[in-house]
């Protein structure tokens, strides 16, 4: 029962420090967001004591009647959510998820068609040393090159072409909406299953404000920690026909005992997604990333080689080119973290620079929309990037602007010991 400043002050330090660092900065990484303080409370529970291999009421343990509720009520919340028959809400994360999405759907060597890592795709949508790219035959599809959007008659081609057993629609770094009727049509042409990885736009799914690949998909995988603002976990939905395939391919395909205390953390973020609180919060999230698209678009900008892939955004991020720029990503990203807002560099489609410096940041809204920002707020912020990317620009002037929009949006208030 001793506290963590006692038992280990090295790590309650690390704790400390990174709650004032969250506290004082601005978020802007994409795939971040804040938990409500009512998934810290699950997150940090009992819960986190319990074995619970198997499904609810089909355990390899004793003592999970009261894990099996919560559990249960996580599946029910994710398939009223999303409008899905099946929901498996056990994978530890994103990855996790789409392994075993990818194990229930393909046999070694099968043919994968999924985004290319360096347009916008996934890690686990078929890079070479990932298990996606080691275990399947990968057929990466790229977006246009005038456009910079997924150009579906070339994916229809390809597909025709290369005969994937699966396709799968979805991104880590696109600032547009994926036609997912037009890959559903691809699919059925070719005879592949469609998979949906909507680890990014979840929560604008749920809000309502993004389409629902779940009517046109096979499967569809998630994370839940990014605009879905939950547990730091993964979740798979799918049709009845496939509840079988993918419960075994995570649970024993590939995981062993379930995180109760994330599970729980699941159910609450699949309830607080329902509100009409977060509807309007993931309404924010859209309206700041495309005021950050105009600001970062404007002529001042321009000027300075700095623009926008494809003209702006219809998400939750949006795609900073730097190409023309004498920064590059690394610069970008250290010049705004000196100022105080944290981002991402990022490789923008056929990037001179390495992987390492990149042409390219990636911009979210989600975080900041959870800690309150409205459009005035998201216009402010949107100008100081813009000027700091800037040569010569008064960093230190920035950092002030930086700063007075964090004290006027306290995060965890009163929780000091998180
Ligand atoms: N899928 C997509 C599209 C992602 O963007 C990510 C995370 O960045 C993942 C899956 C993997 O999620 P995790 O980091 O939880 O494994």
């Amino acid at each position: 029962t001793l506290p963590l400043s006692e038992v280990d002050p090295e790590i309650a330090a690390v704790l400390a420090d990174e709650l004032g660092r969250q506290r004082g900065t601005l978020e802007m990484i994409a795939s971040e967001n804040f938990v409500p303080r009512a998934i810290l409370e699950t997150q940090g529970s009992v819960l986190t004591n319990k074995y619970a291999e198997g499904y609810p009421g089909r355990r390899y343990y004793g003592g999970c009647e009261f894990v099996d509720v919560a559990e249960n009520l996580a599946i029910e919340r994710a398939k009223a959510l999303f409008g899905a028959e099946h929901a498996n809400v056990q994978p530890h994360a994103g990855a996790q998820a789409n392994v075993a999405v990818m194990t229930a759907l393909m046999d070694h060597g099968d043919t994968m068609m999924g985004m290319s890592l360096a347009h916008g795709g996934h890690l686990t949508h078929g890079m070479k040393i990932n298990f996606s790219g080691k275990n399947y035959t990968i057929a990466a599809y790229e977006v246009d090159p005038e456009t910079y959007t997924v150009d579906m008659d070339k994916v229809r081609e390809q597909a025709l072409a290369s005969k994937p057993k699966v396709i799968v629609a979805g991104w880590s770094a696109y600032p547009r909406q994926l036609d997912f009727a037009a890959f559903r049509e691809i699919a059925d042409e070719v005879g592949a299953k469609l998979w949906v990885d909507m680890a990014h736009f979840a929560g604008l799914v749920a809000a309502g404000l993004h389409p629902n690949p779940v009517p046109h998909a096979d499967v569809v995988s998630s994370t839940v920690h990014k605009t879905l603002a939950g547990p730091r976990s993964g979740f798979i939905l799918c049709k009845e026909d496939l509840k079988k395939k993918i419960n075994s391919a995570v649970f024993p395909g590939q995981q062993g005992g379930p995180l109760m205390h994330a599970i729980a953390g699941k159910a609450v973020a699949f309830k607080i997604a329902a509100s009409e609180e977060f509807k309007a919060k993931q309404e924010r999230t859209l309206a700041g990333a495309q005021i950050l698209a105009e600001r970062l678009s404007a002529k001042d900008m321009q000027d300075q080689g700095v623009s926008v892939l494809t003209g702006g955004t219809d998400v939750h991020l949006v795609l900073v080119d730097l190409r023309n720029s004498q920064l590059d990503g690394q610069q970008g990203e250290d010049i705004l973290h000196e100022v105080g807002i944290t981002v991402n560099r990022n490789s923008v489609p056929w990037d001179p620079r390495p992987p390492m410096t990149t042409s390219g940041l990636r911009i979210g809204t989600p975080a900041l929309a959870s800690r309150g920002f409205g459009e005035a707020e998201f216009r402010e912020v949107s100008d100081v990037i813009a000027e700091a990317l800037k040569p010569g620009a008064d960093l230190e002037a920035l950092r002030g602007r930086v700063a007075q929009l964090a004290d006027d949006f306290p995060l965890y208030d009163g929780l000091e010991n998180w």
